[in-house]
C-alpha cells in the first residue's frame, strides 16, 4: 500500500503530539496551570493530526464520517493557535488576562461553530452584507486568521510585559525561548492558515516543531543560556572551518606530492603518512581552536590564577570580620557584581539555621535570618552543596511549600544567587549571597566554576580565623580569670587585714579597760567616775565588736539569700528618722547639716523596718563619712509609676562628699571592695575617709534584693578637692514580690544602665538648703 506525503506527515503528527503529551500530563501536579492548558494545546494537535490522517488515508468512504473527521481536523487546527495564546499568558502567570482571554476565545469558537452551521442564516446574512467573504469556507478561513493573529499579539504583548518585569538573566533566557517559540509558530501559522499551494505539509511539520520546542521550555525550569548555546554553535562551526581547511590543505598536498614524482613515488606511501600526521595532529588542533575559541569567545576560568589573586588580595591578618569583608570585596569586584553578603551559620547544633551576616556591600540592611533545618532552601544548599539562584526559588516547585517568612527574607536581599560556604566538603557554615551581574546578565557555568574555587577557599579561611578569634578570647578570658584571681587573693588578704583589725582594735579597748579594772586600788574601786568611764570603755567596745560581728554575719546571710525580713507596711518617712536618730552623734561631730526631703509624700512600702532603717543607716553612715567636716547631706524621696502595675519608691541619699570613680561603681556593692588602700581604715564610724570592712553596701544590696529593689550610685568622679558628691538611690517596690526568687537579678545596677543625675532632685536640694540658710539667718 502507498501511503501519501500528508497521511505520512499526519501520522508522524499523531505520534508525536502523542509523545509529547504524555511528559507533560506526567508533569502537571506540580507546575499547575502552565501545563494543563500546554496539555489542552497539545491535544488539539492530536485531533488534528487524527482527522488529518484518518481522510489523507481513506480510511472513511461515506460522506457523513468523512465530514465529521475533516469538521475534527479543521477544529483541532484553527483551535491550536489560539490555545497557543492561552498557553503563553498562563505560562508568564497573567491570571487575569487569562480569563478574559478565554471568554474571547469562547466567543471566536461560538461563531465558528454558527457560521459552520449557518445557524439563523448567519454565513448566508455576512455574505450578503460583505461579499468578499465568497463562501463559508472563506468567512472561517478570515475568522480563524483573526483568532491566530489575536493569539499572537496576545503572545507577544505578554512576554514584552514580562520582559519589563523580571530584569533577571534566567526569566530572560526563558523568555527568549518562548519568543523563538512564538516565531516558529507564526512562520506554521502564515503557511497552514494562508494555505499556500504545496506548502501545506512543512507548514505542519514545523506547527509540530514549534509544540515540542514550547512543551519543552515550559517543562524544563534551566534550558541552556540561549548566547551560550549560539556561541557554541559557533565554536562548532569554526572548529569546523579551520579542520576543513587543514584537511583540505593535507590533500592537496598529497595531490602535489603525487604531481612532483617524489621518491618513492608511489601515492599511496605519501597519503598514508598524510593521514597518520593528520590523526596526530587533530586532537591537538581540536584542543588548540577551543581553548582559543573559550578565551575570545565565551572566557575561561583559570583556578590557580584566581587562587593566586585572592591570596594576594586577601590579607587579613585572621581577623575574622576583616577577613570576610576583605573576601567579599575581593569576589565582587573579580565578578564585576555591585552588591553582596557574607553570612556565618550560627546555628545552634539542633540542625537550623541562623544566618548573621558578617560583611555586607551594597545589598539593603540584611537582618538575621532564621530557618529550619528542614527548610528546602536550607536542605538544596548543605546536600547539593551547589549553588541556587533566586529564579530557582520563585520557579522550582521544590519551593514551592517553603516558609513565607523564609521566602520574603531571601526576596528582600535582592540577591541573584547564594553560594553555600562549604567547609571540607561537609559542613555547611555560611552563604555568599551575590546581586545581580551588571546588564543583569547570568552567571555562567565559568563564573560558578570560579566562584566554587574560590567559595571553598573562603570558608577555609573564616573555620581558621574562626578558631584563632577563638583562640583570642580563651586567652583574654584567661587574663580575666588571672587578673580576678589576683583581686580575690589580695581581697582574702585585705580582708584578713581588715577582720583582724576591725575585730581586734574592740578587742583591745575591752582588754585594757578590763584589765584597768582588775589592776585598779581599792581606792579607785570606790570612785564612781572612775569605774563608769572603765565600763563605759568595755561596753562601748564590746559593742562596736558587736556590730562587726552582726554586719558579718547579716553579709553572709544575705549571700546566702536567708536574711530574715518581717514584712510589714512601713512608713519609710519613720525609718529614715529612726535610721538618722542613731546617726545624729556623728552628724554633729563632723559638723554636717541633714537635709530630710518629700518623705512624707511616700506610699507605704511593704518590707521589712528593721532592715530598712539598717540599709537607710549605712547610707547616712558613708554619707558621714565621705563627705568634708560641714557638708550637706539629703535623704529624699519620691514615687516611681513608670509601671503603674507595680508603684515604686526611690529613696535618694545625696552627699557633698569625696564622690565614687564610674569605674568603681559597681565594685563598691561587693564585700570587702573599699576604694584606696588599707591604710585607709578606720575602726571609727565617724572619721572623714574612715573606710571600714567594706560590707556595708554589700548588705545594703542584699536588703534591697531581699525586697525586690535595687540600689546603685551615681557620681561624676572621685576627687578629694572638688569633693563633686555621690547620689545613692534605692528602689523597693511597693507591693513586695512573695519570693526572693521572683525578685529582679542583680540588685545593684550602675547608673549608666537606669538613670542619670536628676536635675529636679538637685533642684529639690538646694531649695530645701536656700530655705534652711534663710531660716538660719532670720534666726
Ligand atoms: P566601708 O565599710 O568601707 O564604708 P562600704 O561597703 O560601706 O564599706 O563602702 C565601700 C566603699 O565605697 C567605701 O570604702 C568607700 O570607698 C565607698 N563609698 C561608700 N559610700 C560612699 C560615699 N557616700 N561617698 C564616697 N565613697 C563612698
Amino acid at each position: 500500500m502507498t501511503i501519501s506525503l500528508d497521511a505520512l506527515v499526519s501520522l508522524i503528527g499523531v505520534g508525536c503530539y502523542g509523545a509529547l503529551i504524555v511528559p507533560t500530563l506526567l508533569r502537571r501536579r506540580i507546575t499547575e496551570k502552565a501545563t494543563l492548558t500546554l496539555s489542552f494545546y497539545l491535544a488539539l494537535g492530536l485531533i488534528w493530526s487524527i482527522g488529518s490522517a484518518i481522510i489523507a488515508m481513506g480510511l472513511v468512504a461515506e460522506t457523513g464520517p468523512r465530514l465529521f473527521f475533516d469538521w475534527l481536523a479543521t477544529i483541532g487546527r484553527n483551535a491550536m493557535p489560539l490555545v497557543f495564546g492561552a498557553v503563553t499568558l498562563s505560562f508568564l502567570g497573567h491570571k487575569k488576562m487569562l480569563y478574559w482571554y478565554w471568554g474571547v476565545g469562547l466567543l471566536i469558537f461560538l461563531l465558528w461553530g454558527a457560521l459552520s452551521f449557518n445557524f439563523y442564516y448567519l454565513s448566508d446574512r455576512l455574505l450578503a452584507a460583505w461579499p468578499l467573504t465568497a463562501n463559508t469556507h472563506t468567512q472561517l478561513t478570515y475568522l480563524a486568521i483573526i483568532a491566530w493573529g489575536l493569539a499572537t499579539v496576545t503572545a507577544v504583548w505578554a512576554l514584552y510585559w514580562a520582559f519589563k518585569k523580571y530584569p533577571q538573566a534566567q526569566y530572560r533566557n526563558r523568555f527568549l525561548y518562548w519568543f523563538g517559540g512564538i516565531l516558529i509558530l507564526t512562520l506554521a501559522g502564515i503557511i497552514i492558515l494562508l494555505q499556500i499551494p504545496h506548502f501545506q505539509w512543512p507548514g505542519t511539520v514545523i506547527n509540530l516543531f514549534g509544540a515540542g520546542f514550547i512543551t519543552y521550555v515550559v517543562l524544563s525550569f534551566h534550558p541552556p543560556e540561549l548566547k551560550l548555546v549560539a556561541s557554541r554553535i559557533i565554536q562548532a562551526f569554526i572548529i569546523t572551518l579551520v579542520l576543513s581547511l587543514v584537511m583540505f590543505g593535507l590533500l592537496n598536498t598529497a595531490y602535489l606530492i603525487n604531481q612532483w614524482r617524489l621518491y618513492p613515488p608511489n601515492p599511496l606511501f605519501w597519503l598514508i603518512i598524510m593521514a597518520a600526521g593528520s590523526g596526530f595532529l587533530l586532537p591537538y588542533l581540536v584542543h588548540l581552536t577551543e581553548q582559543l575559541l573559550n578565551r575570545f569567545l565565551i572566557g575561561q576560568t583559570d583556578e590557580s590564577a584566581v587562587l593566586k589573586a585572592y591570596s594576594q588580595d586577601v590579607n587579613s591578618d585572621w581577623d575574622f570580620t576583616k577577613l570576610s569583608r576583605q573576601a567579599l570585596d575581593f569576589i565582587l569586584k573579580d565578578m564585576m557584581v555591585d552588591s553582596g553578603v557574607i553570612f556565618v551559620d550560627e546555628g545552634d547544633g539542633t540542625g537550623h539555621v541562623t544566618l548573621r551576616p558578617v560583611a555586607e556591600i551594597g545589598m539593603p540592611q540584611p537582618g538575621i535570618g532564621y530557618f529550619s533545618g528542614g527548610d528546602a532552601w536550607v536542605t538544596h544548599l548543605r546536600q547539593k552543596q551547589t549553588p541556587i539562584t533566586q529564579y530557582d526559588l520563585d520557579v522550582l516547585p521544590q519551593f514551592r511549600e517553603m516558609d513565607d517568612t523564609s521566602k520574603k527574607w531571601l526576596a528582600g536581599l535582592n540577591a541573584d544567587i547564594f553560594f553555600p560556604l562549604i567547609l571540607r566538603r561537609k559542613q555547611m557554615v555560611g552563604v555568599l549571597v551575590l546581586g545581580p551581574k551588571p546588564g543583569n546578565k547570568p552567571y555562567l557555568p565559568q563564573d560558578l566554576a570560579r566562584l566554587q574555587t574560590l567559595t571553598s577557599q573562603i570558608a577555609l579561611d573564616m573555620d581558621k580565623a574562626r578558631l584563632f578569634g577563638q583562640l583570642g578570647a580563651v586567652n583574654q578570658r584567661l587574663g580575666e580569670l588571672n587578673s580576678e584571681f589576683q583581686t580575690f587573693d589580695q581581697g582574702k588578704t585585705d580582708f584578713l587585714s581588715i577582720a583582724s583589725h576591725e575585730l581586734r582594735t574592740p578587742l583591745t579597748h575591752i582588754h585594757g579597760y578590763a584589765s584597768m579594772l582588775i589592776e585598779a586600788s581599792e581606792e579607785e574601786m570606790k570612785d564612781q567616775a572612775y569605774l563608769e568611764y572603765i565600763l563605759n570603755g568595755i561596753a562601748k567596745g564590746s559593742s562596736r565588736l558587736k556590730d562587726v560581728v552582726d554586719l558579718v554575719f547579716d553579709v553572709s546571710k544575705a549571700d546566702l539569700g536567708e536574711l530574715e525580713i518581717i514584712k510589714t507596711p512601713v512608713n519609710l518617712a519613720d525609718v529614715v528618722d529612726e535610721a538618722t536618730e542613731s546617726q545624729k552623734a556623728a552628724l554633729e561631730e563632723r559638723g554636717h547639716r541633714l537635709i530630710i526631703a518629700g518623705l512624707n509624700r511616700l506610699p507605704l512600702v511593704e518590707g521589712g523596718a528593721k532592715r530598712l532603717v539598717q540599709a537607710i543607716g549605712h547610707l547616712l553612715n558613708n554619707a558621714i563619712k565621705y563627705t568634708p567636716d560641714g557638708g550637706t547631706i539629703t535623704i529624699s524621696g519620691r514615687t516611681l509609676t513608670d509601671d503603674p502595675e507595680n508603684p515604686k519608691v526611690e529613696i535618694i541619699v545625696t552627699d557633698t562628699g569625696i564622690g565614687v570613680d564610674p569605674k568603681d561603681h559597681l565594685r563598691i556593692f561587693q564585700k570587702f571592695f573599699r576604694v584606696g588602700s588599707v591604710n585607709n581604715h578606720s575602726t571609727s564610724p565617724v572619721k572623714f575617709k574612715g573606710a571600714g570592712p567594706g560590707l556595708g553596701l554589700s548588705l545594703v544590696a542584699g536588703i534591697a534584693k531581699a525586697h525586690g529593689g535595687e540600689v546603685w550610685v551615681e557620681s561624676p568622679e572621685y576627687n578629694e578637692e572638688t569633693c563633686p558628691g555621690s547620689q545613692f538611690h534605692l528602689i523597693l517596690p511597693v507591693k513586695s514580690p512573695q519570693t526572693e526568687k521572683e525578685t529582679p537579678e542583680p540588685a545593684v545596677t550602675t547608673s549608666a544602665n537606669t538613670r542619670h543625675w536628676r536635675s529636679d532632685d538637685m533642684k529639690l536640694i538646694k531649695e530645701k538648703v536656700a530655705a534652711e540658710e534663710k531660716k538660719k539667718k532670720l534666726e
